[in-house]
């Protein structure tokens, strides 16, 4: 395996950065995680778009453009002759020194890593998961916006430690106001009537490139979608609920906080979409 950091190739025993690096000293930096499918770099431009996005919000420069940082993530997939996996893209401040203070971080450093991810076992898929409510919530948007992909992920990794500690294989992550924003690494929908519903993301979810594939591919099948305002009691009554992600994909999520979600098992309308997602990335692919 090669590992491009800053326009070189290394193995992973010599793929290092500083110890100065402000991405490791104070989470000062960000990053996106993408898919291969049979060769093709799933939703490459927009996870790029996000990105640079990100970057923007935190006056962070990379340094290059947007097309080059492309050529460089599909090098690394070609050199690493990947045809399936997953790419993690990270973008720090750089090298600078101990103070908080960026302004001596003078080059942001880059990194990009292929390798492979399956975040949950594939009897989940078929079975579902279960959701436990965290006590942690989503940074409130007033603070901090989360649309920013940041190297900040303290409060996410706590609540996926309650889930893990309730027997649950995800956190539900409320916002300030005791609204679903999403889940620790992945966006949350439910069924209701038929209708598909996600937080929007000024509710403090993430603009997930699965989400935002999932809500298209609903309307193309003739299913209505919205983002919107949910709360536990909307999940807890929902006919059907599932996650979306780039490592996770389409999981179904059949009990939440031990109250079983419609009949306990994987509904129709997911299965659909699921169905839907996994031709759509053969199709692009
Ligand atoms: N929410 C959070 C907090 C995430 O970290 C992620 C990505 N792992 C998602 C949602 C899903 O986004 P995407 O579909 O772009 O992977």
């Amino acid at each position: 395996m090669k590992i491009y950091i800053d326009g070189n190739y290394y193995d992973p025993k010599d793929a290092t950065v500083s110890v100065f690096d402000h991405g490791l000293l104070y989470g000062d930096g960000i990053f996106e995680g993408i898919r291969i499918y049979h060769g093709n770099i799933f939703k490459l431009r927009e996870h790029l778009i996000r990105l640079y996005e990100s970057a923007t919000a935190l006056m962070l420069d990379i340094g290059m453009s947007i097309d080059s940082l492309e050529a460089a993530v599909r090098d690394t997939v070609r050199i690493n002759n990947r045809a399936n996996g997953y790419i993690r893209l990270v973008v720090t401040r750089g090298e600078g020194t101990l103070g908080v203070d960026p302004s001596s971080c003078k080059k942001a450093c880059i990194i990009i890593i292929t390798g492979d991810i399956q975040l949950y076992p594939q009897e989940n898929y078929t079975l579902g998961i279960s959701l436990i409510t965290s006590s942690y919530r989503r940074i409130p948007v007033d603070c901090f916006d989360v649309r920013v992909k940041s190297l900040n992920y303290l409060n996410n990794v706590l609540a996926k430690i309650e889930a893990r500690q309730a027997g649950c294989q995800e956190s539900i992550m409320l916002n300030n106001s005791g609204h679903v924003a999403e889940c620790t690494g992945d966006n949350i929908f439910i069924v209701k009537n038929g209708k598909l519903l996600t937080p929007a993301p000024y509710e403090g979810a993430l603009n997930g490139i699965t989400r935002q594939t999932v809500l298209e591919l609903a309307e193309s099948l003739g299913i209505s979608t919205a983002e919107t305002i949910l709360t536990r009691f909307d999940l807890y009554t929902a006919d059907e609920c599932f996650l979306t992600g780039t490592g996770a994909e389409i999981i179904p999520a059949v009990n939440i906080d031990k109250r079983s979600i419609g009949k306990g098992s994987p509904g129709p309308v997911t299965l659909k979409i699921a169905d839907s997602f996994l031709s759509y990335v053969e199709s692009v692919s």
